[in-house]
Formats: structure tokens, C-alpha cells, sequence
């Protein structure tokens, strides 16, 4: 996949190999071809990048490179439906910033990537637009809730993409697509343009082939804005600059918490074989506990139902999106517009959120949340005072199988364990493909501390170094 990369994209647009108009017309070319088998696609707009690939600045750091960005990421004058019915056929009227900024370094946007509906969920098969399959293998799926994003990538049609990660979605089907993928910490990336699922959780992230490119795109994507309220002002870096400083000397944690039971035999050997690599190249794996580990699964899901019952409010058939035709009043017009609107896991955790908020129960479940949020946090305070990062698997098994019907909702969230603590604490986490360890990609993460981007890039391109 090395050749497909930015930067040898790069090297191709700029000594005039290629030119960006015949870059788009390639992509597209390999949308038609696979896309129907794929379905990592929604829409995708060839007219639009071929007017923006004959103004092309090659002279920019991204100059002629078209990048997919997933369907809940606004882009103007495109269509931007979160995967969902009840956004209709609206169309952005504005940039998210990390558009703006990628068009300001050159970058194309091309092609709006499926998802879970409103980035809920952990397969790719809650999308009103139907699921996504793995392109390792079609039979499987790629992961949620950026799956379009990592298979659009993994397959060849993206040169890279963006995800949104609120408990996982970039970092998991980065891993089960076998692609890399970066969770930013929290507020390093504006969130103006995305549109919310869980507003406390929530952050933008590239996916990528490799571990330069997400380099190179967070070159683009971070920095503070203003239009952000959460964004941070924590000065930018070039994260190109660490990407050969290696593990020697690091400690690395691994926690006890993430290697008992529950692990499939594809998922300890990727991290067995991590812990060799890290250890070969100089760098001391030692164990760690994150105590509260158990209690991540709930705290997240009350915590990001509570937000998502609160930012899907708006969706009301009036101001975007479906509604329904004929309607008897105004509260029988809210009611159908959003039962016929949205899917069945965004109308579970409407209801989920809106009980957990609810006069009788907030304290029970809402503050109690907030206070396992605190003491998750802390366990990584206490844990990165002993070691430089943080070793872990990104989900318990590879990809699973389409349609599997022994799995159930609860069984779904609770495979989101190893990646929903970055987000609880709004660190930032990188997933990374392990070769050779099974039939399915998997993949391993390591978290660092608030801003560490550098030191978890430098470890993540060591890893993939010695194994390629
Ligand atoms: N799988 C998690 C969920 O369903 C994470 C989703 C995400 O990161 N957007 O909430």
C-alpha cells in the first residue's frame, strides 16, 4: 500500500508524474470499480474535485491530494447526512474547519464515507445507506463508526480519510481494515462542522495508510479555533518531526486490565508480538493497572446517550431534513418525522440518554458517571507518571461476520472497552495494523498523555518500521 501514500502522491503531483486531474479521475475510477462491492461510499462528487483539481496549488503541503471525509463532517455545498434519513438531502451550507484547513493546505475533498448512523456504533451496519464490508474480506464487517472511512482507505479509493472517534470509531475500524488511525487528544482538533453525537467525547482524526500521512494530515488539521469553544490553544508542532526519535528508553505500560480473558488468541499474539518489537528496539514493556477499567462500558454509554438525547434534539423535521408529509399538528409532526427519521440505535440511546437525565434518575446514573469519569481519568494521571505510553488491544476480536445475530446490543458495546478511555479522558490514542498475526487484520493501540501526539507517532512509526 507504501505507494498509494501522501507522500508519494506528493512526490508523483509535484515532478508532474501525475497531475491532479488525472489523481481524481484515478480515484474515481476505483469508486465504480469497487464501491458497489464495498459500500464504503455514500456519495461522492467528481464534478466538484475536478473543478478544485484544475486550480490545484502544488506549491501547498497537500497540493492536488483529494482526502475522503466521513458523512458527519460538513463540507459546502455537499450533501451531509450522518448516514441517517432524517437529515434528508440537506446540504452543508458551510466548511467544517478541518475542511477549510484542508482545502487551505491544497487538499481536495472528495467522496462523503459511510457510517454508523450519527457515528453510533461499532460495526458499520447502522447506516441508512446500508452497511460497509471489510475489504479484506466481504463477508465481514469494517468496523464503526468511521467503517466507510477505514475501508475507502484500505481499499485503495481513498488515498486517506477523516473519521470522528467518540468512543472508538476511528482507532477500531482503522484496526479491523488494517489501516492506521489517530484519536487526537480532545480539543486539538476543532469540532466546529462536525456534526455533534457526543459533544464531550467527540473528536475529528485521520485514517491513513500509513504512519506519516497521519502526520502529515494533523500538520493540517490541529491548531486552536476560535469558533470551537473547546478547542485547545496548546501551541501546533510539526508531528513529522519525531516520526524516526524510536522507543529506546521509553517505558511502556501494559495493563493488567487489558490482557485477561475475553481476548481472542488473534488479538494476544498482535500484542505479544508489540511487546517483542517494542522490547527488541529498546524500549521496556512493563505491567500497569487501570483500575477502573471495568467500569468504562457504562460510564460511556450513560455518559454519551446523555449528550446524544441532548444534541439530537434538533433534528425536529422543521429546520433540516426529513418530514414527513402530511402530519395531524405539530407534536404528531415531531413524533413521525423522528420515528421515520431515525434508526433504531439512535432512537435507543435517544431514549437511554433522556431516562438517564431525567428528574429521578440524573443523580443516580448522569453525576454518578461524571464521577467514574473522573476517577477513569485519573487511573491514566496515576498510570503516566510511571511510563511514556501506554500499550493495549483496540477490540477484543478482529472484525466480526455481517448480520451476526448472536450479537446484541449490549454485547456490541461492551467490545468498545479498550478504546472508550482515551475518549473518557480525552487523551490521545493511535491504532496501528500488526501484520501477519491472522486470516483478518488486527491491529494494536498506544495512548499517551494530553499532547504526547509526538511520542505516540514516533512510537507507532518504530512499530511499523520493523515490521515492514
Ligand atoms: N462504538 C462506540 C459507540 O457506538 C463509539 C462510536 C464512536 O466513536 N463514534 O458509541
Amino acid at each position: 500500500m507504501q505507494q498509494h501514500s501522501i507522500s508519494y502522491r506528493r512526490r508523483a503531483l509535484t515532478s508532474g508524474q501525475i497531475s491532479p486531474t488525472e489523481l481524481v479521475q484515478e480515484l474515481d475510477a476505483a469508486m465504480r470499480r469497487q464501491n458497489p462491492a464495498i459500500n464504503a461510499f455514500i456519495s461522492w462528487d467528481t464534478e466538484a474535485a475536478l473543478a478544485e483539481a484544475a486550480s490545484a496549488d502544488l506549491s501547498l503541503p497537500l497540493g492536488g491530494v483529494p482526502i475522503a471525509v466521513k458523512d458527519n463532517i460538513c463540507i459546502q455545498g455537499q450533501p451531509t447526512r450522518c448516514a441517517s434519513r432524517i437529515l434528508g438531502n440537506f446540504v452543508s451550507p458551510y466548511d467544517a474547519t478541518v475542511v477549510r484547513r484542508l482545502r487551505a493546505a491544497g487538499a481536495i475533498p472528495f467522496g462523503r464515507t459511510n457510517m454508523d448512523e450519527f457515528a453510533m456504533g461499532s460495526a458499520g451496519e447502522n447506516s441508512a445507506f446500508g452497511p460497509t464490508h471489510n475489504p479484506a474480506d466481504l463477508r465481514h464487517v469494517p468496523g464503526g463508526s468511521s467503517g466507510g472511512s477505514a475501508a475507502a482507505v484500505a481499499a485503495g479509493m481513498a488515498i486517506a480519510a477523516l473519521g470522528s472517534d467518540t468512543g472508538g470509531s476511528i482507532r477500531q475500524p482503522a484496526s479491523h481494515c488494517g489501516v492506521v488511525g489517530i484519536k487526537p487528544t480532545y480539543g486539538r482538533i476543532s469540532r466546529y462542522g462536525l456534526v455533534a453525537f457526543a459533544s464531550s467525547l467527540d473528536q475529528i482524526g485521520p485514517i491513513t495508510q500509513n504512519v506519516e500521512d497521519a502526520a502529515l494530515l494533523l500538520n493540517v488539521l490541529c491548531g486552536h479555533d476560535a469558533a470551537d469553544s473547546t478547542s485547545s490553544t496548546h501551541p501546533t508542532e510539526d508531528f513529522t518531526a519525531g516520526l524516526h526519535d524510536g522507543v529506546r528508553g521509553l517505558r511502556i505500560g501494559l495493563p493488567a486490565e487489558y490482557t485477561t480473558g475475553g481476548n481472542s488468541p488473534e488479538v494476544n499474539a498482535a500484542l505479544q508480538k508489540t511487546v517483542r518489537t517494542l522490547t527488541e528496539a529498546g524500549a521496556e514493556v512493563v505491567e500497569i493497572s487501570l483500575p477502573h477499567t471495568e467500569a468504562v462500558v457504562s460510564t460511556y454509554y450513560i455518559i454519551a446517550c446523555a449528550e446524544a438525547s441532548s444534541n439530537l434534539a434538533r433534528f425536529d423535521g422543521i429546520r433540516y431534513g426529513y418530514r414527513v408529509p402530511d402530519s395531524a399538528g405539530l407534536s404528531d409532526l415531531y413524533s413521525r418525522s423522528r420515528g421515520e427519521g431515525f434508526g433504531s440505535e439512535v432512537k435507543r440511546r435517544i431514549i437511554l440518554g433522556t431516562y438517564v437525565l431525567s428528574g429521578g434518575y440524573y443523580d443516580a446514573y448522569y453525576t454518578k458517571a461524571l464521577k467514574v469519569r473522573a476517577l477513569v481519568a485519573q487511573d491514566f494521571t496515576k498510570a503516566f507518571e510511571n511510563v511514556d505510553l501506554i500499550l493495549g488491544p483496540v477490540a477484543p476480536t478482529p472484525a466480526p461476520k455481517l448480520h451476526d445475530d448472536s450479537q446484541t446490543p449490549l454485547s456490541v458495546y461492551l467490545s468498545d472497552i479498550y478504546t472508550i478511555p482515551a475518549n473518557l479522558a480525552g487523551l490521545p490514542g493511535i491504532s496501528l495494523p500488526v501484520p501477519g498475526v491472522g486470516k483478518l487484520p488486527v491491529g494494536v493501540q498506544l495512548l499517551g498523555p494530553h499532547f504526547a501526539e509526538r511520542r505516540l507517532l514516533a512510537g507507532a512509526a518504530a512499530l511499523e518500521a520493523a515490521w515492514s
